[in-house]
């Protein structure tokens, strides 16, 4: 099965996240069965990831986005972390500083979009302002409501200027969210993960769902296209994603650039030290023996 065309959103849909089955795994049964083509795909995300470092001519971005504990940092952790940091920076976003609520709304994401030869991962992005800004009221209608064009728009630019866009709604039921609550009021090591706004987001579920949708519906395109992982399974989603980041980066069909140097001329220069130093070692060697 194609992943890319599976989950993609089609442009100009409108999209019903009740129809989909957040507890999806393909034909995989299990984990275990599954991992071994997930460390597949995580191995040749690292070697596309450096191919595309050594090209610098594009770049790609991806954004996670989902509902509290649907596993944005799970993904980082387990698909994405593979890539070498150096070429790689994750950006979080979080309620806007005093200075970025000052700016308009993509400011703070514009300066973390990736130069040329970069992969930047946001966990959250600028979604968030056609999301809990619209569910809690945070500005008007009138004003969340004309950001999905200027997010097309800001997007369509950042194409034209040589990247890839991937963005990864990761979709969990509701049932799914409160067991992973559990698990983190179980676990001591998880307890610095729970706020306050993981519980007072509850109520507003329905709310979520249908900003979700539109952003969803409204957004996803072909250039920039969103995609819905079932992440009820943990390994499926990292399955899913790491397959859809990989076979997107090997359709750019990147390459390595051509030497900037003659490459005659240093292999030359290497025979040449390589020889001296082996003269200069039997010198030495001599030298003691006497
Ligand atoms: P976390 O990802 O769990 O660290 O939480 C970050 C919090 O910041 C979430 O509750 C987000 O909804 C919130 N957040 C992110 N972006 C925005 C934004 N543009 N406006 C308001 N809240 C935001
Ligand atoms: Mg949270």
């Amino acid at each position: 099965m194609n992943y890319i065309e599976r989950f993609r959103v089609q442009p100009n849909t409108k999209v019903d996240l009740r129809k989909v089955d957040a507890g999806f795994t393909d034909t995989h049964e299990s984990h275990k069965a599954a991992l071994p083509e997930i460390e597949v795909h995580v191995q040749k995300l690292h070697d596309l990831q450096y191919l595309m470092y050594a090209e610098g001519k594009r770049s790609l971005l991806i954004c996670l986005q989902g509902r509290d504990a649907a596993g944005k940092d799970g993904t980082i952790n387990h698909v994405l972390g593979a890539m070498n940091p150096q070429g790689c920076p994750v950006t979080g976003f979080k309620v806007p500083s005093k200075e970025e609520a000052a700016h308009d709304f993509l400011w703070r994401y514009h300066k973390a979009a990736p130069a040329k030869g970069q992969v930047a991962i946001f966990n959250r992005s600028h979604y968030e302002d056609v999301l809990v800004v619209r569910v809690h009221d945070l500005v008007p209608k009138s004003v969340w409501s004309k950001r999905y064009a200027h997010i097309n728009a800001f997007e369509k630019m950042l194409h034209d200027n040589g990247a890839h866009i991937l963005k990864f709604y990761l979709h969990i039921d509701p049932e799914e969210q409160l067991k992973r609550f559990k698990q983190r009021i179980d676990d001591p090591t998880r307890h610095w993960k729970i706020s306050d706004g993981d519980y007072a987001e509850r109520p507003f579920w329905d709310a979520y769902t249908a900003a979700f949708e539109d952003a969803l519906g409204k957004c996803s395109k072909s250039h920039a296209p969103w995609f819905i992982i079932p992440s009820n399974h943990k390994w499926f989603r990292n399955l899913a994603v790491s397959r859809i980041v990989t076979e997107t980066l090997e359709a750019l069909n990147m390459r390595f650039p051509e030497p900037t140097v003659d490459l005659a001329e240093i292999k030359d220069k290497y025979h040449a030290i390589v020889s001296e130093a082996g003269k200069t070692k039997k010198k030495r060697k001599k030298g003691k023996s006497k």
